[in-house]
């Protein structure tokens, strides 16, 4: 991947090209943003660069330097095989010393850091002027491994980039934040998450769908909207999650939330088969959360209804149950409802048991004290 070729980053790629252009170059970078914004695409082209034998300035914009891609150093890269790029991600624990055998957990584990950056970060360049280093879900390294961090995060080698991707700057320690030079990654724009998915084949209507849903993150639409769920694909059970939520009675709210707790397997069942190296437990959530943000959005919709934007409605290809669900309830009754979405996202990063959060959200929308049922 080039660096101008990666989407709607230009501001975030602007400031890391001004300071290279002056010789200000951070030696410690955080990149803040989303997931799936491209944040570990920007860290791997600007990597590339870096590492290119033949960095070019980009003809329309000469204060732009991107790699080559036909050097010894972007071939490298490319194969996945340069030894001056090191990716660092919780999968690595299975090679750490005592991690033979060890699943992959919810934190990031410290001695993935320590033997895979600390231990290594005196070793100079096998190639070129640069060592790259990127660690993924910073948020989910621990403040023990964050002080153990510290050191090199403070007078790193010069040779030496590290960049730590993050998605929630909260769970960050202050001295990590302060040693750090802090890059934002904003979201991408739905055009280019539509035109991306029909590239890939998936229908307009359904492209238009996936891209509002994930909200400017074009990794977490590429990874819905390609998922393969049997017999007729996840899109096919949103279709039915929304139809059966703008429905719901009080009588039918256990047996939804079974089938939300069901359907969250299946989905999950489907990504294992896909990224078998990542935790099983992430892998649960994200399914659980993905249901629970369409049910977010149905609710949010009936409020965009209220305030006359029906253009944009997440749920524009099932209009249909959105104004079934806007008959039932008023927009201040739907905020509670994205309000009790988000309660239980956050339930589900906290360990709570699924059937629980499931029944528990399903039991309150249903409720006439929150949903005004006649
Ligand atoms: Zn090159």
């Amino acid at each position: 991947m080039f660096l101008k070729e990666i989407f709607c980053q230009d501001k975030a790629i602007g400031s890391l090209q001004r300071a290279y252009a002056a010789g200000r170059m951070a030696h410690a970078y955080i990149f803040a943003g989303d997931d799936g914004v491209g944040k570990f695409t920007t860290a791997s082209g600007w990597a590339k660069m870096l590492l290119c034998e033949n960095k070019q300035a980009v003809s329309e914009d000469p204060a732009f330097v991107d790699s080559c891609g036909t050097c010894h150093s972007c071939k490298m890269f490319d194969a996945a095989s340069h030894p001056d790029f090191r990716p660092l991600c919780k999968e690595l624990v299975r090679f750490t010393k005592d991690g033979k055998n060890k699943k992959t957990p919810v934190k990031f584990p410290i001695d993935v850091i320590r033997e895979f950056l600390i231990d290594k970060v005196s070793n100079r360049p096998t190639a070129g002027d640069f060592v790259v280093y990127s660690i993924d879900e910073f948020e989910k390294v621990s403040n023990e491994a964050q002080n153990a961090l510290l050191k090199v995060l403070e007078e790193p080698p010069a040779y030496c980039v590290i960049i730590l991707l993050c998605s929630r700057l909260d769970d960050l320690l202050p001295t990590t934040l302060s040693r750090c030079q802090l890059v934002r990654f904003g979201p991408v724009q739905e055009s280019r998450i539509v035109e991306r998915l029909t590239v890939e084949g998936v229908d307009e209507t359904e492209a238009v769908f996936w891209a509002r849903f994930s909200q400017g993150s074009l990794g977490r639409a590429l990874a819905w909207a390609m998922l393969e769920v049997a017999p007729s694909g996840v899109y096919a059970l949103k279709r039915e999650l929304v139809e059966k939520i703008a429905a719901l009675e009080l009588a039918d709210a256990i047996d939804t939330a079974e089938w939300m707790g069901k359907t969250a397997k299946k989905i999950a069942a489907a990504w294992t088969e896909k990224l078998d190296t990542v935790s099983t437990t992430d892998i649960n959530r994200r399914a659980q959360k993905g249901l629970i943000r369409m049910t977010a959005c149905l609710f949010s919709d009936v409020m965009k209804l209220d305030s006359g934007q029906s253009d944009t409605l997440v749920n524009l290809d099932q209009t249909g149950p959105v104004h079934v669900l806007a008959q039932k309830i008023d927009a201040e009754t739907a905020a509670r409802g994205v309000e009790l979405c988000y309660r239980m996202h956050k339930w589900i990063d906290s360990s709570v048991n699924e059937k629980l959060i499931f029944e528990q959200l399903l039991l309150n929308l249903a409720n006439s004290d929150i949903l005004n049922v006649s």
